[in-house]
C-alpha cells in the first residue's frame, strides 16, 4: 500500500483519523483433530478486524474461536465501527471506555461483545506501535528480552496412554522443558494412571502441567489432587466451573499444587475476585477473552501486585501474547503457551526455537494477515467493511 505520508511524518503527526473498519474470519484446518474434556475439533477460526487510518496505516486485531466468528465480526461491524470512524486511533483508553459502555454493554459484558472489543483494542495498539515504528513489546516497555514457552500442542484426551507418553516425550526431545496434558476422563482413576505414566517417562526437570477444562466438581478435584501433587504436577488448570471463586479458593487452600485459571474469565473485575480470594496461583489472562490489551495490562498489574505468575492462555496462538509477556512485571520465568495452530495466517508468525520465543523485530503487534491465507481460508458470508 502507498503511504500518504512518509513514516517520519506519520510518526510526528498528532491526531490521525480512522477511515475504515473491515472484518472477516479465517477457518484454519488443524494438522490433527484433538479433544479435551469438553470438545473435539478439526479447525480453529480466526476472526479479524482491520482498521485503516488516513495516514495509510492498517491496524489488525484478531481473536480465536471454535464457533461464533460471525457474531464477533457483526458486533464490530454493526456496533463498534460507527463509533470508531473519524476518531483518533491513538485515543486507545478513551475509545476502550466508550466501546465498553456502548449500547451493547447490557448484552455482552463478557463473551461475544467483550471479545469483539478485544479485536478492536488489539488493532489500535498495533497501530500505535506501528506509528512508533517499534514492535509492541518495545512500545509497552520491555521487561524480558527472552521468553520460554511450554508446549500445549499435544496431550489430548483422545490419545491412548502409549500415544500420550510418546507425544510428550517427543516434545521434550525437540527442546521443550514444559508440556501440558489434558485430564478429565469419566473415571478419575484413569487420569491418575495417565499422569503417572507421563511423569515417569519425562526427565525430572521437565514441568508437567495438567488441564481439566472445567471437567471436575469440587469433590472430584479434592479427591484427585493429592495424586497430582505426588506426581509434582506444575499446576492444575481449570479444575472447576470458572465462576466458582469459592470452590477454587477451597481447592487452593487444600493443595500445594498451584491453581491456574483465566481462559474462561472475561473481565478484570472477575480476575480481581479470584486474586483477592486467593483462588488462583497462575493467572492465565487471555487478551482475546478480556477486552483487549488495555484490560489485559490491568489484570497483569494486579496479578503482579499479588506476586502471582502470569502465563497467558493463548487464544491468539501467541501472536500478541509474546509481546505482552515480554513487557509484563509478573514474576519469572516469563512464559507463554506454545500452540502453533495459526502460524500460516500471519505475515510475521511467532518464532519459537527449542522452546524459546524469538521476539519479533517488526513494528506492531505481529497481527498482520497474509494475503494468501485470507484467500485460502476466508469464511464466506462473514464480516464486511464500513468506510467514513
Ligand atoms: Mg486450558
Amino acid at each position: 500500500m502507498e503511504l500518504l505520508q512518509t513514516p517520519a511524518e506519520a510518526a510526528t503527526r498528532v491526531g490521525t483519523r480512522i477511515e475504515s473498519v473491515e472484518t472477516y474470519a479465517l477457518k484454519v484446518p488443524l494438522r490433527k483433530p484433538m479433544a479435551d474434556a469438553t470438545w473435539v475439533r478439526p479447525t480453529w477460526t480466526v476472526p479479524v478486524v482491520e482498521i485503516r487510518t488516513d495516514d495509510g496505516l492498517v491496524g489488525t486485531g484478531c481473536s480465536g474461536v471454535h464457533a461464533g466468528e460471525e457474531l464477533l465480526c457483526l458486533a464490530v461491524q454493526d456496533y463498534f465501527a460507527p463509533m470508531l470512524l473519524g476518531r483518533d486511533p491513538g485515543d486507545i483508553r478513551a475509545l476502550w471506555h466508550e466501546l465498553y459502555w456502548s449500547d451493547i454493554h447490557w448484552v455482552g459484558r463478557g463473551g461475544v461483545v467483550h471479545m469483539a472489543q478485544s479485536m478492536v483494542d488489539i488493532a489500535l495498539w498495533d497501530l500505535a506501535a506501528q506509528r512508533a515504528r517499534v514492535p509492541l513489546w518495545k512500545f509497552l516497555g520491555t521487561h524480558h528480552s527472552s521468553l520460554r514457552s511450554y508446549n500445549t500442542d499435544g496431550g489430548w484426551l483422545n490419545r491412548t496412554v502409549d500415544e500420550l507418553v510418546a507425544e510428550m516425550s517427543e516434545l521434550v526431545e525437540v527442546g521443550w522443558d514444559g508440556v501440558k496434558m489434558k485430564v478429565g476422563k469419566p473415571d478419575w482413576r484413569e487420569d491418575v494412571e495417565r499422569v503417572r505414566a507421563v511423569r515417569e517417562a519425562l526427565p525430572a526437570h521437565v514441568a508437567l502441567m495438567c488441564d481439566v477444562n472445567q471437567g471436575w466438581d469440587l469433590r472430584t478435584a479434592l479427591r484427585v489432587l493429592p495424586y497430582l501433587e505426588e506426581a509434582e504436577v506444575e499446576w492444575i488448570e481449570e479444575p472447576l466451573h470458572p465462576d466458582d471463586v469459592e470452590g477454587h479458593a477451597r481447592l487452593a487452600a487444600s493443595t500445594r499444587t498451584p491453581i491456574a485459571v483465566g481462559e474462561s474469565i472475561y473481565s478484570r473485575e472477575a480476575f480481581s475476585q479470584f486474586i483477592r480470594a486467593r483462588a488462583v496461583g497462575v493467572v492465565q489472562v487471555d487478551v482475546t477473552r478480556v477486552a483487549g490489551i488495555t484490560e489485559w495490562l490491568q489484570v497483569a498489574a494486579e496479578a503482579s501486585a499479588h506476586d502471582l505468575w502470569v502465563v497467558p492462555h493463548c487464544g491468539d496462538m501467541m501472536q500478541v501474547h509474546q509481546h505482552l509477556v515480554a513487557a509484563t512485571f509478573a514474576r519469572k520465568p516469563a512464559m507463554i503457551e506454545y500452540i502453533p495452530w495459526t502460524l500460516d495466517v500471519y505475515e510475521e508468525p511467532c518464532r519459537v526455537e527449542r522452546g524459546t520465543v524469538q521476539l519479533p523485530p517488526a513494528p506492531g503487534a505481529s497481527t498482520r494477515v497474509r494475503a494468501d491465507a485470507r484467500k485460502r481460508w476466508q469464511v464466506s458470508g462473514v464480516g464486511g467493511r464500513v468506510d467514513v
